[in-house]
Order: C-alpha cells, then structure tokens, then sequence
C-alpha cells in the first residue's frame, strides 16, 4: 500500500495551496483530483480562438510591489512569485443603474474619496468618516483579531479591536445607513455585495468594508492567462517539491481507524494510507459521502443544522469581434442593476424569473493580450440560487439556459447596447454546470451562506476526526482571497500535527 503523509483531496485554490504549502513543508503528499485539470473555479476552458476565464473577476489581497499585502507573501512562500505575472486593474469598478447612477470609481483610496467627496459633497464628512472606519475595521481583522482569538483574551481584544466591538457584528446595510443619506451613495458603495451572495442587509459589515478598503488601497488585479495560470503555477511548485499528483482520480472514502484518519479509497479502488487528509471537497460531500462512517459526526451535524446552502451563478462567456472600445467598456469590472433595491435583487436570484442585475467583465481592457487582436472576451454573471434549476426537466433544459440567456444580455445591453451585434463565441455555464464542474451541493460558488451569524469568527475548527482537515470556501469565506489563505493555514495545522507526531514517536 503507498504511504504519505497527507492527501489532498481536491485541487481547486485551497487544495492546491494546501498541498504546495505541505510539500514544501516537508510533508510527503498526494494530491487528488476528479477533474482533468487544477483549479476547481480556478480554470480556464477553450472554444474557437478564445480561452475563457472561468471564476476569477478581481484578485484581492496582492498590493503592489512597493506597498505588498498579505497574498504577496503567501504567494512567495509558495515558490509562484516568479511563475506568475499580475495585472493591475486601474478602476474599481463602473456601477449602472440606467437613468439614476452611472460612474467609475478608481482603485485608489485617496482618489476614491476625493471622487465621492467631488460627486455627493453633502455627505463629504460621513464620507471621510466611514473610509476611515473601513481601513481601520479592516487592519483590525486582519491583524489583531487573530491574535486576540487565539489568546482568547476578551481585554486585548477590547483594547486592539475597538472598532470590530463596536461594528463588527452589525450588517453592511446598518452601518451604511448610520453614515449615509444619499441612496444614490449607498448603492455605489454596497455595489461589492455582488462578490459575497447576499444583500447589504445579511453581509457582515467588516466583510464589505474588507472588500472597498482591499481592493482600492491594494488595487483588483488580473491573472496573466487566467486564474487557470495561477493553478498551473502552483501545482508546478508542488511538483518541484517532490509532490505527486493524479488527476481524473476522485476520493471514493476517508477511511477511518474509530476517530482517526488512516487514509484515502481512490475511485480507482486504491487504499492509500496516510495521517492526515485535507479535503477541499464540500464539507457536505466530506462528512456525508466520503467519510466512512454510517453518520457524520455530531459536532459536524449540529454544524450543518444551522449553515444555509450559498449562492452559484449563472454565467455568459463571449468571444467578441470588437476591441473594449468597440463595445464601450470604460472599466474591467461593471455591475448593471435595473433597481437600487439589493433586497429585490436577491429575491429574484432564488427564481427562474428575468435577472434585474447583472456584472459585465471585460479580461482584455487592462490586459490586451487577454484576448486576439481587435477581439474582447467579457463575461455576463448574475448570481442565482442552484435549487430553482434542480427542478427543470431535462427535456428543457437547453431551451430553459438559451431563454435565461437572453434575459441576461438584455439587462447588459441596456449599457452596451453593442452586445449582441459581436458576438462570434459563446458558451453558458447554469448552476447546474458549476455542480457538474465543481462537484458541490446547488452548484454553489462561495460555499455556505456568509451571513454574519455564520462567520467563521463563530465556528471553531471541528476536529471531531483527528488527522481530518477542511480547506476551503466551506468554512472559512468564499472567493479567491480567502481560500487561498485557508490552504495555507491549513497546511500550517496539519504540519504541526505531522510534527507533533514525529516528535511523540522519536520520544517513545
Ligand atoms: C463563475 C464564478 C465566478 C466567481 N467570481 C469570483 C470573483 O470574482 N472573486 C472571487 O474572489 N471569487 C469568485 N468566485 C468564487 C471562487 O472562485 C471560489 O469561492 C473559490 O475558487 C473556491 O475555491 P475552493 O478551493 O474552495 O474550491 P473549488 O474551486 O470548489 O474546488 C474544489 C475542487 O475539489 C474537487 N473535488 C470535489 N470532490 C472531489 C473528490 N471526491 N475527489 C477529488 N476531487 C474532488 C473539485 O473537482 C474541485 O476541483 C467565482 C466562482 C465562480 C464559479
């Protein structure tokens, strides 16, 4: 039987940053994935001369050279720096709402504020007010909030975290409303929600304020070559480090000795033993299918009994015929939302009705190699509920995506009235496609809900099965950012049990 010491199952962000991080941690490990390429939501996919960016609209958390955040460093300690090329995004985004809203806010903090205060000057001290409350509510989660926890210290917490006490709890769409008259000015700001799931009224406020303050002071960026160039450069790292990986090889079974991992049954029908497994499947998928015991464990049942399933999304990727100037894109990123009501929106994402909002992005407008020459590949998301496409009888499943299809450019080309004039390629990918893909329960892109009653600030690690590791957007946060960093903190955890254990043996 082939022994390691951990196995990985699941190459999507935090699997393979889990596996690179154990490998070249000194951990021999195996890395398993059902799908033929890495990445999960990661990848990339070909039709005619245009290679489609699946999953990633803007990278948070990689700051620039002379002023770094945190991904900077992951990313070096994973052997990708000099593997992978950045591009910076120079805007935020542009926000449309057709008659009442249309601007294009820079990724720039000081010309963020100085913009907003320029266009809504009555509300220029809340303004100032709540950017600050945005930076500091955000260096506090990210710094001191950890440190706290893990001391469980309830007065250094007080005393390193007053902002998070005091805001920390509250929703985005209170704290808004405390700082803001102008409507106007709190749709354009709320306008992130769209990379969360869920309306202003149920995200965390630190979790929005996270988002404006990360992307403008550290800048969005793009992925030469996609994300898919990311999950190539990581499993290249890995590689290098010794590790092995199979693809087209799903986990069957976590195969258990009474509560304590033993190893991995491949579909292939190989046992493979090892003294930690990290999967980066769903945590449903993980403790109700692939765990080999006749129930999932009671910590982990109580767990599920209050988490609600999250969002997946249906989306357009189009080859276009025109350049970005062509089709009047101004901005990488836009969101197009009929009504300012996010609480209407979010209703509608749990039918089959007309989509009122959607998000256009265009790769080849800060990176013109995304693309051929003269040519633009854009993306049309709108967010949507996987459940509602469960019940659509096969027979009409294709005419179903085709009418929804359209229904969605519609709600686009109200901006770029263009649209449908150059298209040249086109594939569409339904919740039903991201279960099929991605394999989780509805599809869904972000994990569990991200409510703040289900922020991971509440829910401790479950070890109910020693040498079992959950790594990714099913608990701790969704998108790319935050699975990243799961990956490797996972990996950290598991190369201290690895250690831990070699330490009690050579004791022995
Ligand atoms: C269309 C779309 C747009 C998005 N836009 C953004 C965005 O702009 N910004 C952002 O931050 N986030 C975005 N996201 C979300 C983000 O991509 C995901 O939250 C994140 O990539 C999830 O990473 P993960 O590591 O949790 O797992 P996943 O990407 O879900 O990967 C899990 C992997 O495990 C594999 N697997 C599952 N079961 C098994 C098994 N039994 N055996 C072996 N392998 C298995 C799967 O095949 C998959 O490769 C988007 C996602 C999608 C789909």
């Amino acid at each position: 039987m082939k022994q390691y010491d951990a196995v990985v199952i699941g190459a999507g962000n935090a699997g393979l940053t889990a596996a690179t991080a154990l490998q070249r941690g000194g951990s021999k490990t195996l890395l398993l994935e059902r799908h033929n390429i890495p990445g999960g939501c990661a990848t990339s996919f070909v039709r005619g001369e245009y290679e489609f960016e699946v999953a990633l609209h803007q990278l948070s958390g990689l700051g620039t050279e002379d002023r770094p955040f945190i991904m900077r460093k992951i990313f070096a300690n994973l052997g990708v720096m000099d593997k992978v090329e950045f591009v910076q995004e120079h805007q935020l985004y542009r926000i449309v709402v057709p008659g009442e809203i249309d601007t294009t806010l820079p990724a720039s903090w000081s010309g963020l504020r100085r913009q907003l205060q320029s266009d809504f000057p009555s509300e220029s001290e809340n303004l100032a007010r709540f950017m600050k409350l945005c930076e500091t509510i955000t260096l506090e989660s990210f710094m001191m909030l950890p440190k706290a926890r893990k001391a469980n210290d309830e007065k250094m917490l007080k005393a390193s975290c007053p902002n998070y006490i005091k805001y920390g709890m509250r929703s985005a769409k209170e704290v808004l409303d405390e700082h803001f008259d102008d409507e106007n000015l709190k749709t354009i700001l709320a306008a992130y929600w769209c990379y969360i799931g869920l309306p202003p009224s149920e995200i965390p406020f630190p979790d929005l304020a996270a988002m404006i303050y990360a992307y403008a002071a550290f800048k969005p960026w793009h992925i030469k070559g996609g994300s898919q160039a990311m999950s190539s450069a990581l499993l290249e790292s890995f590689m290098e480090a010794g590790g092995e990986v199979r693809f087209n090889c799903g986990a069957e079974k976590i195969l258990t000795s009474g509560d304590k991992v033993r190893g991995v049954l491949t579909e292939d029908g190989e046992e493979i033993a090892c003294a930690a497994v990290v999967s980066n499947a769903s945590s449903i998928m993980t403790y109700n299918e692939l765990l080999d015991h006749d129930h999932a464990p009671i910590a982990v049942r109580e767990d599920f009994k209050s988490r609600r399933m999250g969002t997946s999304a249906f989306v357009i990727y189009m080859g276009l015929d025109c350049t970005p100037e062509e089709l009047g894109v101004t901005s990488a990123s836009n969101f197009i939302c009929n009504t300012q009501d996010e609480e209407a929106v979010h209703a509608g994402m749990l039918t089959m009705n007309a989509p009122v909002s959607g998000m256009l992005t265009c790769y080849n407008f800060d990176d013109p190699s995304f693309a051929p020459e003269g040519k633009s590949i854009v993306s049309l998301v709108c967010l949507q509920y996987g459940d509602v496409w469960n019940d659509i009888p096969e027979e009409q499943y294709a005419q179903t995506k085709y009418e929804f299809s359209e229904k969605l450019i519609d709600v686009i080309a109200q901006t770029f009235p263009k649209i449908r004039d150059h298209i040249e390629e086109v594939e569409v990918a339904t919740p039903l496609t991201m279960m099929r893909y991605l394999n989780t329960p509805d599809g869904a892109i972000y994990g569990f809900k991200q409510t703040p009653q289900d922020s991971e600030l509440f829910r401790e690690r479950i070890e109910s099965i020693s040498g079992l590791y959950m790594a990714g957007c099913w608990n701790n946060m969704g998108g790319f950012q935050p699975t990243y960093m799961a990956g490797e903190s996972t990996a950290r955890a598991v190369l201290k049990q690895l250690k831990s254990e070699k330490e009690e043996l050579e004791n022995a």
